[in-house]
């Protein structure tokens, strides 16, 4: 049975990605005693499945790594991995929240040696890469993994290839006989951090997502530029061959009454960015066409447009697309609308062009339910800014579809919340 000392003097931190991480690191290097609760089993969120971060064009594991540096160094943090909450009831200054821990079949001695993957041969889709390629059945999620802890998949279990895994162990790391364990933990305040999923790609009929072959999402596309992803970095088509000539479509799904009402805000220079990676990979070679309503660049970020903007093999087509139809010769995708720019021009606005590979840029919506926590939330799902939520914040994407740089700053307005409550428990209880 796993031991937690928690106290209504305890911050607990729900989601584990970039702004679960800044917000309890800056709160227990403030000196509060702080629990961190990830579903997956390691942290780092969905950042860690970005190839490179906009605007600088820098790797997102330079970050990770130092705030990973800073959890393994303050003790008043405590993480636990494959934990999910199921419940939550009090009021700010004495929450009680039941808590579910997974088991992960793989104790503190694993060294990460990775002898118990070579022994498995199952196979499963692996979701670091949104199933883009499989993973074995004893996996590490990623190479920068913390905890540096072997998983094996619940599906192995009772199967031959468990007790090979098993065997395979030198240091005695794998229990099968872990189960769900069901803990209670108290808490002063509660920050959610769960961040944002992307908007499934498949609802939006006309774009044939899953159905016509090289249309793909930008976070899958994020996957195949990173050089540790499914195809070694390379930009593939479904057939092997390399896609050189690669749309992107802006808005897919979103600022639409039929899916996603909202604007996210990020799709327009996430998929700058990945204009960048298609030069990078490609150079003279690579060409890509954003397809967009308007493009949605503010502040510093105009800059980046414009040098985007500049590159002769990038070109921008101002449309929504209506329709994605397959070309069966090629087995490419053959975008379908009219180009408002040529309104007026007396010139055909109606184009049906066809590409190598589709990237739809789909919208950021939150990845949990927060009303069946008591959360005020607002049109979009994410988490109000309201004096009704008592003790609870929102942090990061949890309450805003952000950049990181915004996420980080929202993350440390709540963890300082958090501690203002805090503080006022310790006070009353002298
Ligand atoms: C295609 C694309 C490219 C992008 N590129 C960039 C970029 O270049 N630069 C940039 O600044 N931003 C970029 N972003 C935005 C960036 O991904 C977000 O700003 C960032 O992920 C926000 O981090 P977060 O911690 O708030 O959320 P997340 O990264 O979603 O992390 C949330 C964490 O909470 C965990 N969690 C979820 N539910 C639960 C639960 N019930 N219990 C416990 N844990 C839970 C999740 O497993 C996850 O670890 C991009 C977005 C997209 C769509």
């Amino acid at each position: 049975m796993t031991e937690v000392v928690a106290t209504n003097q305890t911050i607990v931190v729900v989601g584990g990605g970039i702004s679960g991480m800044t917000a309890a690191l800056e709160a227990a290097e403030c000196g509060k005693q702080v629990i961190l609760l990830e579903k997956n089993p390691s942290l780092g969120g969905r950042v860690s499945q970005l190839y490179k971060y906009f605007p600088k064009l820098c790797f997102p594991t330079c970050g990770m790594e130092i705030n990973l540096r800073r959890i393994k160094a303050n003790r008043n943090l405590k993480v636990f991995t494959m934990a999910e909450v199921s419940g939550v009831s009090g009021q700010s200054g004495d929450y009680t929240l039941d808590v579910t821990l997974s088991p992960r079949y793989v104790n503190e001695n694993c060294t990460a040696c990775g002898k118990c993957s070579e022994a498995v041969s199952s196979e499963f889709p692996n979701e670091f890469n949104y199933g883009l390629n499989q993973r074995k059945g004893a996996y590490l999620p990623f190479n920068m993994a913390y905890p540096q802890r072997y998983v094996i998949d619940p599906k192995l279990i009772g199967t031959p290839d468990a007790d090979k895994a098993k065997a395979a162990c030198p240091t005695n790391a794998i229990d099968l006989e872990m189960t769900d364990q069901k803990i209670q933990l108290k808490a002063g305040a509660i920050i959610w951090a769960t961040g944002w999923q992307p908007f499934d790609a498949a609802k939006i009929q006309p774009y044939g997502y899953g159905r016509i072959p090289n249309v793909i999402t930008s976070v899958e596309f994020e996957r195949m530029a990173d050089r540790m992803g499914p195809t070694g970095g390379k930009l593939l088509r479904a057939d092997g061959k390399e896609a050189k000539d690669i749309a992107f479509i802006q808005c897919a799904g979103s600022r639409d009454n039929n899916y996603l009402k909202h604007c996210s805000r990020i799709c327009c220079m996430a998929t700058l960015k990945q204009t960048t990676f298609v030069r990078e990979k490609l150079g003279e070679n690579g060409k890509a066409t954003v397809y967009y309503i308007d493009i949605r660049a503010i502040d510093r970020f105009e800059d980046f447009y414009q040098k985007v903007q500049a590159d002769k093999n990038v070109s921008f087509i101002k449309s929504k697309v209506a329709n994605i139809t397959l070309d069966k010769e090629t087995n490419s995708p053959i975008l379908n609308g009219n180009n408002l720019e040529q309104s007026g021009t007396g010139q055909d606005m109606r184009y049906a062009n066809r590409h190598d590979l589709v990237v739809l840029a789909v919208g950021m919506q939150p990845s949990i339910d927060f009303s069946k926590f008591g959360l005020k939330i607002n049109e979009e799902g994410f988490i109000d800014a309201d004096s009704s939520n008592g003790g609870m914040f929102g942090a990061g994407c949890a309450s805003d579809a952000l950049d990181v740089n915004r996420a980080v700053q929202n993350a440390t307005a709540s963890a300082l919340r958090a501690v203002q409550i805090i503080n006022q428990v310790a006070g009353a209880e002298g």
